[in-house]
């Protein structure tokens, strides 16, 4: 697993140990820490280890399967490393697909949601080509997993490497990091400290956010699968950036105030997954409400600041 001391690859990680297998992560550590995997380093099962794989990706022995996961992917970090996020979209990605080839293994790309830009389709089927800007800022993401999805249909058709592409929409849960910027961390921040919660343009762009367990589930489905993909795994409830700020509010039970900030440059205005695919190939839905997931994100950011706190 590339990227696996990352929120989603931690959560990954944790899962596929879970279920039996052993894990090798490798990580460099630049928008992820060793903390968000530190519980697992007493299993025997899992080994942790510091690479860019930009630089190379090397793993003794045979693996079964790769997942390659490692990327800034949250706007506040890819804004600030644009060159390493496309370094690892396209050299990084280069690399994992070379691991698979070299040892027979199954391929899953994590891609993203962002490949379909400002969607002119709403919702977006995999059939969708997106419109994306590649050379506005958010550019140098959306591009790089356009090329890393290029590339590993490239290695299935040239050299039968074992691929599967996840386009993952907006995800939540504990491990995020209170300040990468992105929407549901941000607020709950803002909320538990009482602060103004920034929300941008006239919150009315719409996002659908899927709480990580559910996540999981389906791309582990997927990774058991023979499906090539693309397969879109996320939670088609659709909401205004507005009243998700509110909902946080009341379930953190703050009085902030809501602020409305610019929106940022090439914000996409909807995004909302048609899981068709993933319903009728993998039997997969997401099963948590919305209320639930935050509910747990906001318990488990309340414990770390009181854990911080305590320190
Ligand atoms: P994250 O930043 O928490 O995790 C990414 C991990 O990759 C980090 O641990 C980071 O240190 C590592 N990394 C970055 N460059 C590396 C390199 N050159 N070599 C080795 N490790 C490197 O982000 P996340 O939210 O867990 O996202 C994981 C993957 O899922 C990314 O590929 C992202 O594009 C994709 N994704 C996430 C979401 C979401 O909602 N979280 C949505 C769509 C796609």
């Amino acid at each position: 697993m590339t990227g696996g001391a990352g929120f989603l690859g931690s959560h990954l990680c944790e899962q596929l140990l879970a279920d039996g297998h052993e894990v090798i992560a490798l990580d460099n550590f630049l928008t992820g820490s060793p903390t968000n995997v530190e519980h697992l380093l007493q299993h025997d099962g899992f080994r942790l280890v510091r690479a860019d794989v930009t630089e190379y990706v090397h793993v003794p022995g045979p693996v079964d399967q790769v997942l390659h996961f490692a990327s800034p992917a949250s706007p506040i970090d890819y804004l600030l490393l644009p060159i390493e996020t496309m370094k690892v979209g396209s050299i990084g990605t280069l690399h994992a697909l070379g691991l698979a080839k070299e040892k027979g293994a199954r391929f899953l790309l994590a891609s993203t949601s962002e490949t379909y830009g400002d969607p002119q389709v709403h919702p977006q089927p995999e059939t969708y080509w997106g419109h994306v800007n590649p050379v506005g800022p958010r550019g140098v993401y959306d591009e790089a997993k356009r090329f890393g999805e290029a590339l590993t249909m490239a290695y299935r058709r040239t050299h039968g490497v074992d691929t599967a592409i996840v386009r993952i929409f907006n995800t939540f849960g504990p491990r995020m990091r209170p300040n990468d910027g992105r929407a549901i961390p941000t607020f709950i921040r803002q909320a538990m400290q009482g602060e103004p919660i920034t929300v941008a343009g006239d919150g009315s762009q719409t996002r659908s956010v899927c709480y990580v367990d559910d996540l999981v589930r389906g791309l582990l489905l997927l990774l058991r699968s023979d499906l090539a993909g693309p397969v879109n795994i996320g939670n088609p409830h659709e909401l205004s950036m507005l009243a998700l700020a509110e909902q946080i509010r009341d379930l953190v039970g703050s009085d902030s105030e809501i602020a409305f900030i610019d929106r940022p440059v090439d914000d996409p205005t909807v995004r909302q997954p048609d899981i068709t695919l993933a319903v009728s190939e993998l039997g997969w839905a997401p099963q948590i409400e919305l209320d639930e997931g935050l509910r747990k994100t906001i318990a488990w950011f309340q414990r770390q600041a009181s854990d911080g706190a305590a320190a």
